[in-house]
């Protein structure tokens, strides 16, 4: 038998495993086209079917309407802090950022190379531990759109409500929680994520996008870079990441059997539950996100001391627990309990925490 690795990394992540399951046994002949999914044309009927399938499967999973096209792009969602404001930022020439943390910082980076951004909110001096709430922002309604980060998958912390932004269209990288619970696509101009936390592969990112935002970007920036260009193709401007997206369809799919995004976001809140018991006793281990913004995905947490979260993650990866190591910019340790993390796979690490800290405590 397979022996699978109970992985915990923040991304690249574990991905279901029936999931790969299927596409290796359709890995040398998908469904008797005699190829695989790497090699056949990104404009063959056999395509065809997985790139609209994946499509509707991620339309029906978000409940997103026509007013809203789904894109498959590349680059990451890194490219997104580009696209965003060379497409967008064109009317004012500025837009509100939220600053919760490194990716946000990233994207407010990007942005500001385009035009002016203002920092709409921020919990940088709390070091990122929460979440602003409403009353804390101070948005401008003549903005042209406003950015957030509704998952920062560095300080696990997760926003739990949809800012209200007026007129002004939402934007948000939603990398690291999307499809973790039902979204109110109405309440976003445009959304974005790249695949490899919770949607599947390295390759590919996802777009969400209205219509009407669609609309604003200036035509002189290259075809590659609008988003029209690719709403209009189907994403089949140019060669997509056709295995990537292939991989996304499974995914989806998979989430849709489970029940879907409801059902989702009730595993996510069970599972994430268990590790969150234990921090709530403050006596050995310590989460660092402020209780109100915790995130259903990403949990970092502290141990008494840097010696013990070393041997911490040694222990944990010797029994088959790998990547629990906290991002090198914050150190500690962080479980990421995506979608595709098993139930059993968090109470193996319950259980282990609390046998460690037995030892140790
Ligand atoms: C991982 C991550 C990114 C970066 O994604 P890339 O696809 O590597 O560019 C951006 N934002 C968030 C919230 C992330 O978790």
């Amino acid at each position: 038998m397979t022996k699978r690795a109970i992985n915990f990394s923040a991304g690249p992540a574990i991905l279901p495993l029936s999931v790969l399951e299927e596409a290796r046994r359709d890995l040398v002949d998908y469904q008797g086209t005699g190829m695989s999914v790497m090699e056949m044309s990104h404009r063959s009927p056999a395509y065809d079917e997985i790139h609209l399938g994946a499509v509707a499967t991620l339309r029906r999973l978000l409940q997103a309407e026509d007013e809203h096209d789904i894109l498959f792009l590349q680059g990451g969602a890194s490219l997104q802090f580009s696209m965003v404001p060379m497409n967008l930022m064109f009317q004012a020439r500025r837009a509100d950022y939220v600053d919760t943390g490194a990716w946000s910082a990233k994207a407010i980076a990007e942005a500001g190379k385009v035009g002016e951004v203002r920092i709409a909110g921020s919990s940088r001096e709390e070091s990122y531990t929460r979440i602003p709430r409403q009353n804390e922002l101070d948005l401008d309604p003549s903005a042209d759109y406003i950015h957030i980060t509704t998952n920062n998958t560095i300080y696990g912390t997760e926003w739990d409500y949809i800012p209200e932004t007026g007129s002004v269209p939402l934007v948000a990288d939603v990398s690291s929680d999307i499809m973790s619970k039902p979204i109110d696509m109405t309440r976003f101009g445009l959304i974005y994520a790249g695949a490899q936390k919770n949607l599947g592969p390295a390759g590919v990112s996802l777009v969400v996008i209205r219509k009407d935002v669609q609309d604003r970007a200036p035509k002189t920036i290259g075809s590659m870079l609008r988003y029209r260009t690719h709403a209009e193709k189907g994403s089949l401007y140019n060669t997509p990441a056709c295995w990537a997206i292939y991989i996304v369809g499974l995914v989806a799919r998979w989430v849709e059997g489970q029940g879907g995004l409801d059902s989702m976001q009730r595993a996510n809140e069970e599972k994430a539950g268990f590790i969150y018991d234990i921090l709530d006793q403050e006596a050995f281990y310590r989460g660092t996100a402020r209780r109100e913004s915790r995130s259903l995905m990403n949990i970092p947490f502290r141990l008494p001391t840097e010696e013990l979260e070393r041997r911490f993650v040694a222990e944990a990866s010797a029994e088959g627990m790998t990547n629990l190591k906290g991002h090198r910019s914050v150190g500690g340790i962080r479980a990421s309990i995506y979608n595709a993390m098993p139930r059993s796979g968090v109470e193996t690490l319950v259980a282990f925490m609390q046998e460690f800290e037995r030892k140790h405590g």
